[in-house]
């Protein structure tokens, strides 16, 4: 556990801080606002949104979907959307003049000026050259000032490229056009994102990173270091930190900026690895022996970990309390200053005890006055820097700039800061009490985490060094198994046919896995003949006991996770976070259905009334086989067995031609758990042999089935002949194909369009049920939308799966190459092609493809190709986005960008299709949270991962008893 011990002194150095505070506080002029003036109104709406949670949440996602309402009607009908139900009387008046037609120019007009007056407060100018005059008042006054530039997300190459074009000219600006003094605070500064100066920074894939960065950064700081223009790396999410270090000191550490004193990086306090990134760059300084800047901050992005920690399951990266980060800033800042000269402190708050912190620390290391500066973000907390500044110390202030309507981003990041709970800086300096301000923070330590019955594997944290280092072995040692032999399994035995199947890699196909036994219709016979023997024993022995065995099973893989995900890679062309997924997902089912074995079998159902005892139970249902795809290698044959062996069926497992490796490993692995070896048998096959003999098989009881629509329903056909000796009508559960579609609705946010339509449409290549193979765009976001997407699509990085770098991998086999090779002909020959990825890489690689005007009945918009291509479709409305997302046989996933409220409900309503995403990719969807499964062709609907999928396991009995002998009745 991470201990936080604040500053480590006693005291007299509290005393200190405490006089130095107390001056601080009482330098402070407090600002007063003129009534009615815009900045009284930005006041009041501010303070609403702190006192008033939703009012807070409908304000930021006003603010938030304001640039892209392209006229009058739709600001006005936004606003009354957003704000109708508001009884405060000026948002009465504003949303009263919305319902009005003539009104709602002068409406529009007044809420993009309010919104861009807000924005004026805290952003530096549209552009550069907007900012010099306050850059020059600024340094005129003696502060100093670090600019950095608003924008959009950038998703393609090109986008990177206008990017880096903006911060040169930047340079070239505040260079020639911004006063520069003699003092260190005085010299043009500017700050930079890594993530914006390329289109994939890949936190799993820090080296190739750091030379895609590259590409941008060296000219950017060349220009920076003959201009005289000092560059400060800023900190972003916690995923992208150890990429941003890692070419941070590569670039420093290159012979060409080896010597050169004008760069800086930040460091955030809220991370509990904060400590150790001031090491790390200490010792980076040392090797260096030039002195670099560390701007010392709490951190921006404190409400994104914590969400992202607590959807995964995770400890979040950053201190929950508040009072751990102030506590955590305290000892940094220790740490900062015993790092002088080498690290040249720069304190960026906005809190008066954190400040006189650093001024107490300062002093008491005898270092000058010039040895530290203080950062502030312009527009908030004035008085404060203010005041420092005329104690003498320097100061500077963090000014973005950039069109503010794309780069609202920065200005709801702002206003979260200003309107939380937390936050005191509009007024507790000028009102509060001294005491009280300048308390030292003491945590009361992180809450103990809720217990929960069922939580979900986290997904592996690729971004830190020690689980890639993880990772690279257990693909080592995977590839050190290449051309191993795997044998049916038949009670716990392997047997051995006489045929072996090859499996090669689809990165590369001249590489062998393994071979794999053919099992024949024989050993299929003998296979049934053990499930049927071992499944009165496996049914008797009660579902408590079961879910132990499959928890055990759960742990196991568990600890295995890596080597499984690399076996993934290799047999499946999965990519590093896509394996891993996989295999949390298989971690999860066996857990969950564990679980809900439990619920549902636990105890008899009790139905009772007084005289007569009525029991409902469920038992198993009988043999299963179990006929897996090969597209989630792991997860979909885990799934579809584990809730046969939790209801207590016994299972066959069916692999798929293209995976059978993966499911050999996990027979293993359940057989080590302690399922018994007739319970679990491996019975890998072409599904036209093993796999139909089995389906026709009289001895088998349930068939559990996930493939394509075609096979599905074949195999309910064969299933519903009763053959001799059949005892049990065959239960089927099918999951099958789709045509997935994706609305982008005219208000929907581009950035999240753009990158949720790319990874649902080309994650894995395509080869997913749940992808999106249609994309319907409402008028007036389609031209954006297309030039944004098609820019991305030629970004798409696609290469060899084991290289964490890779975006796209190559498809899994030639046969399905030339399958989408076939498709990607058609689409040439009916439509226009709106881009492609450019490939050169090894194995069955197939280029990703966007079409427009392709027409809504030909077969490229009908069948499910399973590959990385994808159609664009323009609605005229959203109820024609609608229409055309809906007009398909299946109904497996859809999805919808907008934050249009009406347009949400509408698809909440209307959308049918089994999984419905809003505003997030797709694909992906989690054991428990969304339980999956397809409507009309896509299947038969009972949701995997969900309360009800196991039932279709179980068959259901009733026992009733009279308990009444002659007029007495037990209690
Ligand atoms: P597929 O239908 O070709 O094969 C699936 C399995 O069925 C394989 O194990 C195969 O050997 C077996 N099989 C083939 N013919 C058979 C027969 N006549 N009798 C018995 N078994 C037979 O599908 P695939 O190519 O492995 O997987 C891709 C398909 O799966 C796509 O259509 C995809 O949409 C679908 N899928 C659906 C879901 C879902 O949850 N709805 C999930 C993953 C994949």
């Amino acid at each position: 556990m991470t201990t936080i011990t604040g500053n480590e002194h006693g005291q007299d150095f509290e005393s200190r801080v405490n006089e130095l505070g107390r001056e601080l506080l009482s330098r402070v002029k407090p600002e007063r606002l003129i009534a009615l003036t815009p900045a009284w109104w930005q006041e009041r709406l501010m303070g609403w949104a702190s006192a008033d949670p939703q009012f807070r949440v409908k304000l930021l996602r006003f603010v938030d979907v304001l640039p892209s309402l392209k006229t009058s009607q739709a600001i006005a009908d936004h606003v009354r959307q957003y704000f109708r139900d508001d009884g405060r009387a000026p948002i009465r008046l504003g949303t009263g003049l919305a319902g009005r037609g003539v009104l709602r120019p002068v409406l529009s007009r007044v809420v993009r000026e309010g919104v861009v007056t807000m924005a004026d407060r805290f952003i530096g100018g549209s552009g550069p050259d907007e900012a010099l005059p306050r850059l020059r008042r600024l340094t005129g006054d003696g502060i100093g000032y670090t600019i950095d530039l608003l924008g959009e997300a950038i998703l393609s190459e090109r986008e990177a490229d206008v990017y880096l074009e903006r911060y040169l000219a930047l340079i070239d600006t505040i260079a020639t056009g911004a006063p520069t003094g003699t003092s260190n605070v005085a010299k043009p500064n500017i700050s930079v994102k890594l993530t914006a100066l390329t289109s994939h920074f890949e936190p799993a894939a820090p080296e190739a990173t750091c030379e895609a960065v590259k590409r941008r950064l060296l000219p950017l700081l060349r220009r920076a270091r003959e201009r005289g223009v000092f560059v400060n790396v800023d900190m972003e999410q916690y995923r992208f930190k150890d990429a941003t270090h890692v070419t941070f000191a590569d670039v420093m550490l290159s012979p060409e900026f080896r010597d050169w004193d004008g760069a800086g990086i930040v460091v955030q306090a809220y991370l509990k690895d904060a400590t150790h990134d001031i090491d790390h760059l200490h010792q980076l300084a040392r090797r260096r022996n030039i002195p670099m800047t560390v701007r010392l901050v709490k951190g921006a992005y404190w409400d994104e970990e914590v969400v992202l920690a607590a959807q995964e399951d995770r400890d979040p990266p950053v201190f929950e309390e508040k009072a751990a980060t102030d506590a955590n800033f305290e000892h940094c800042v220790g740490l900062l200053v015993a790092a002088h000269p080498l690290l040249r402190p720069a304190f960026g708050t906005h809190n008066p005890r954190s400040i006189a912190v650093a001024l107490a620390e300062t002093e008491a290391a005898g270092l000058p006055v010039g040895a530290i500066e203080f950062q502030m973000l312009y527009g908030m907390a004035e008085g404060l820097r203010k005041a420092i500044h005329s104690m003498g110390y320097q100061t500077r202030v963090y000014i973005p700039a950039g069109e503010i309507l794309p780069g609202m981003a920065y200005l709801v990041r702002r206003l979260l800061e200003n309107t939380s709970n937390e936050s005191w800086m509009m007024h507790r300096h000028e009102e509060g009490d001294p005491a009280e301000l300048l308390a030292r923070p003491w945590p009361s330590g992180p809450e103990p985490r809720e217990v929960r019955a069922f939580t979900n594997e986290p997904p592996a944290e690729f971004n830190l060094p020690q689980v890639r280092t993880a990772m690279d072995h257990a693909i080592a040692e995977v590839r050190d198994r290449f051309g191993g032999y795997h044998p049916l399994l038949l009670a716990g035995a392997g047997v051995e046919t006489g045929a072996w199947d090859v499996v090669t890699y689809p990165g590369d196909p001249q590489a062998v896995i393994g071979w794999v036994a053919r099992a024949t219709t024989g050993s299929a016979d003998e296979a049934v003949l053990n499930a049927r023997q071992a499944f009165p024993a496996w049914r008797g022995r009660g579902a408590t006991d079961r879910a132990a065995i499959l928890r055990r099973a759960a742990a196991l893989l568990s600890e295995r996770r890596l080597e499984f995900a690399a076996i993934e890679i290799f047999e499946s062309g999965k990519t590093w976070a896509e394996a891993d997924s996989d295999v949390c997902e298989a971690i999860d089912y066996l857990r969950y259905y564990a679980l809900q074995a439990e619920r549902l079998q636990g105890q008899p159902v009790d139905l009772g009334v007084p005289g007569e005892d009525n029991q409902l139970l469920y038992e198993g249902r009988g043999v299963a086989a179990v006929i897996a795809p090969w597209n989630f290698p792991l997860a979909i044959i885990c799934g579809m067995s584990s809730a046969a062996l939790a209801a207590g069926c016994t299972a066959i497992l069916k692999p798929a031609e293209q995976s059978p490796i993966i499911a050999s490993y996990f027979t293993r692995l359940l057989h080590e758990a302690g399922v018994p070896g007739g319970v679990v048998q491996y019975l890998p096959g072409p599904g036209e042999e093993a796999g139909q003999h089995l389906v026709e098989h009289p001895g088998v009881d349930l068939i559990a089935f996930t493939g394509s629509n075609a096979v599905g329903r074949s195999i309910m056909e064969a299933a519903s002949i009763v053959r001799p000796g059949q005892r049990n009508i065959k239960r089927v559960v099918a999951e099958l194909g789709g045509k997935n579609a994706i609305i982008v609705d005219d208000d929907a946010d581009l950035d999240q369009a753009v990158s949720g339509v790319v990874a649902s449409a080309f994650g894995y290549a395509g080869q997913k049920c749940s992808a999106c193979s249609r994309v319907v765009v409402v008028e007036g976001a389609y031209e954006e939308f297309r030039s944004r997407l098609g820019a991305a699509v030629q970004s798409c990085v696609v290469g060899p799966p084991h290289d964490p770098y890779t975006q796209v991998p190559p498809v899994v086999s030639a046969e399905a190459r030339a399958r989408i090779e076939g498709y990607l002909a058609l689409g040439e020959a009916e439509g226009t092609m709106v881009a492609r990825t450019r490939v050169n890489g090894a194995g069955h690689v197939v280029a990703p493809h966007v079409f427009e005007n392709i027409s809504r009945d030909s077969r490229l918009a009908r069948e499910e190709i399973f590959g990385p291509v994808l159609l664009l479709f323009r609605a005229h409305d959203f109820e024609d986005a609608l229409d055309i997302a809906m007009d398909s046989d299946f109904a497996l996933t859809g999805g919808l960008f907008s934050r249009n409220p009406r347009n949400i409900a509408h698809a909440r309503r209307e959308f049918r299709v089994g999984n419905l995403y809003i505003n997030r990719r797709i694909t992906g969807a989690i054991v428990g949270r969304q339980p999956f499964g397809g409507l009309r062709m896509s299947g038969i609907g009972d949701k995997a991962g969900g309360p009800d999928y196991l039932l279709q396991f179980m068959v259901p009995r009733v026992v009733t008893e009279n308990t009444m002998r002659r007029g007495f009745a037990a209690e």
